[in-house]
């Protein structure tokens, strides 16, 4: 059972977590937005493209590490957190440590790693 001090921490790191992606993403939102200037250098123009494509694909690594981070939130809420969502072991408070919005234990995580990659 985890203490109370523990948890509030955790929650604490995580909301920490969660304002640094909601700023990056609204940055990169930004970003987006902004329409590519039309340009007669032509490596201007693939630059240009090529830091969008960098900024949409940050966008959407933050915004799924943000569903990430606000599901741990709400298993803090709920009591779950630091349960395995998959095989309902405990994910090894190390484990916590280093990815405070982990779902999954090493194990279950090692198995979904693996199932991706062979969809791949
Ligand atoms: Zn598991």
């Amino acid at each position: 059972m985890k203490s109370n001090s523990d948890s509030r921490e955790t929650r604490r790191t995580l909301e920490e977590q969660r304002m640094v992606l909601s700023e990056r993403i609204a940055d990169a939102e930004h970003r987006l937005g902004v329409p590519i200037e039309p340009s007669p250098d032509r490596l201007d123009l693939t630059q240009s493209r090529i830091s969008r494509e960098r900024s949409a694909i940050l966008l959407a690594e933050s915004k799924q590490l943000l569903d990430q981070i606000e599901a741990a939130l709400r298993r803090i809420d709920d009591g779950s957190y630091g349960t395995c969502a998959a095989c309902g072991e405990e994910i090894m408070p190390t484990r916590l440590r280093a990815i405070p919005y982990a779902s999954l234990c090493i194990r279950c995580q090692t198995r979904q790693e693996e199932k991706v990659s062979v969809n791949l």
